[in-house]
């Protein structure tokens, strides 16, 4: 199994605020506590050796969250590895 940071997911959800880091849409939904409802996506999978880090995790609406694992366009990686390393 692999250790997920909590850190890690928070520190995406932070830096995204309440829009996906993908579509830059605003979050579909609101959790029961209000916050916006976001996934967090390793852009490397972790099956695929990826880091549990912070340049490797993004906050995605559930469309992109889908559409990363379904085709995982080259592109949207290279977007989203940039707009990781931002807020790195
Ligand atoms: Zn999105
Ligand atoms: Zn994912």
């Amino acid at each position: 199994m692999y250790q997920r940071s909590p850190w890690v997911a928070e520190n995406a959800k932070r830096r995204a605020n309440g829009q996906c880091e993908l579509c830059q849409k605003p979050a579909p939904f609101n959790r029961k506590d209000g916050t916006p409802y976001l996934e967090t996506h390793h852009i490397e999978w972790l099956a695929s050796g990826g880091a549990d880090t912070v340049e490797n995790t993004v906050a995605l609406c559930p469309n992109c969250h889908k559409k990363m694992h379904v085709i995982n366009r080259k592109e949207d990686r290279a977007w989203l590895k940039e707009v990781a390393l931002k807020g790195a």
